[in-house]
């Protein structure tokens, strides 16, 4: 039987329902009220509702959709943009309408395949200038880690959104000043938090938080892969910020406080070095690291860059388990709890976030998980505090 674009978008469209039923049957099992008084009974499960509130709906659009878009500019047309344009060809509420490169040929063959008009494309130079094209709403800001501070903040002063890859910077000070540029000019910015989107997370979440696994006791988190060309921006500090912790091991700490469900309040750690000409000063390669969290629960996580077949989140409940591996790769994403394997469909993450995150710019939309500036400041301040307590020996207190 030939399956026609048409119909695939329609069984997609009854995916993305399936998942929205599934969110909306067990709101309904569990009253507003119930799911409140449930966590107000518990002072243990408070920072739940502080941290991410109550939930909100999964925001999914038919294919035939015809409300508003998202016009975004992409800045940085490297590896993880490509995947991102090829993800938005998909989506129903938000669509490329820019370019920013400083490479005039990856302009030109951007530009034919993606249907770009030249006066929407521009250079690391010029881009303040998207100030004036009502053609763009938002810049998505894909470019190596140390540059999100600049480019994020020539955004927010031109008028526009700011979607910037994790992490959000290099350290918490500037994030610090992302979030305040962002403030002063009245746009958003929000993380490529991809992960906050996935079913099979947000299932895990949704498990936690109406009490499903019981007091929340261990979460493990193993991130990591064996990086190849030393001489890539990855392992330059100028460039990354660091090394495996800025690019991979931010999802372990980013996954610890989404799983866990509260803010840590401190936070130990250890490094190691194999190999002192790959990862020169300043680029870490693996770091173990621990944080605690106010309820009592743990973390114990892994970062590396020297490891393959890392990609792991174990979260352990009084009552119950949920594992989920791979955890943060592209997907799909494969998981099992204490009820048995998870059956969330795979939807492409990169499709779903730029969806959720037109409905958080244009409808004030709120996300089951936060995706916005401070959460991003947040993990930077883990960041800072990690290379800290790497460098001193001794436990970091933390206040986010
Ligand atoms: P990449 O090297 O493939 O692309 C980076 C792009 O930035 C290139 O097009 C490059 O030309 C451009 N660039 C602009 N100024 C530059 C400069 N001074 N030096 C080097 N390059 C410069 O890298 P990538 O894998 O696409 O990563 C880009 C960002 O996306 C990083 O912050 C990374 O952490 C993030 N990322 C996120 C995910 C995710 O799953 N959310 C996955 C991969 C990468």
């Amino acid at each position: 039987m030939l399956i026609t674009l048409r119909d695939k978008k329609t069984i997609r469209w009854q995916l993305l329902l399936t998942v929205q039923k599934q969110t909306i049957i067990t709101m309904m099992k569990n009253s507003r009220r119930d799911f409140l008084q449930k966590l107000a009974a518990s002072a243990m499960t408070m920072p739940v509702l502080s941290s991410y509130g109550a939930f909100s709906k999964l925001d999914l659009y038919p294919p035939s959709y015809q409300g508003p878009t998202l016009r975004v500019a992409l800045m940085g047309l490297g590896g993880y943009a490509s995947r991102v344009a090829a993800a938005m060809q998909d989506c129903k509420r938000a669509k490329i309408t820019g370019l920013i490169s400083g490479t005039p040929s990856k302009i030109k063959d951007w530009r034919a395949k993606y249907d770009i008009p030249e006066k929407n494309c521009y250079n690391y130079e010029n881009f303040d200038n998207v100030k004036d094209n009502p053609d763009i709403d938002a810049v998505y800001v894909i470019t190596p880690n140390a540059l999100h501070h600049e480019h994020v903040i020539r955004v927010a002063q031109a008028g526009k959104h700011a979607i910037c890859e994790k992490p959000m910077a290099i350290n918490a000070k500037e994030g610090q000043d992302m979030v305040d540029a962002c403030a002063k000019a009245n746009v958003k910015l929000l993380v490529g938090y991809r992960m906050h989107f996935e079913p099979k997370t947000l299932e895990v979440v949704r498990m936690r938080t109406e009490g499903e696994l019981g007091n929340i006791k261990f979460f493990q988190g193993l991130c990591g892969f064996r990086i190849g060309d030393p001489n890539q921006w990855r392992l330059d500090k100028a460039l990354a910020g660091g090394g495996a912790l800025m690019d991979i091991g931010i999802y372990a700490i980013n996954g610890a406080r989404y799983m866990v469900g509260e803010e840590p309040v401190w936070v130990t750690a250890q490094e190691t070095k194999t190999d002192n000409v790959k990862f020169k000063e300043g680029v870490d390669e693996t770091i173990l690291f621990q944080l605690g969290f106010p309820s009592g629960a743990l973390a114990s996580c892994l970062s590396t860059y020297n490891m393959n077949y890392l990609d792991r989140f174990f979260l352990n409940g009084e009552n119950g388990f949920a594992e989920l591996q791979p955890s943060t790769g592209y997907g799909p994403i494969k998981g099992r709890t204490n009820k048995g394997e998870l059956s969330q469909p795979h939807i492409t993450h990169q499709t779903l976030q730029m969806d959720e995150m037109a409905g958080i710019i244009l409808d004030d939309n709120k996300p089951i998980v936060p995706v916005d500036g401070l959460e991003g400041l947040k993990d930077l301040k883990i960041i800072d505090a990690i290379y800290q307590a790497c460098a001193t020996g001794n436990r970091q207190e933390l206040q986010l």
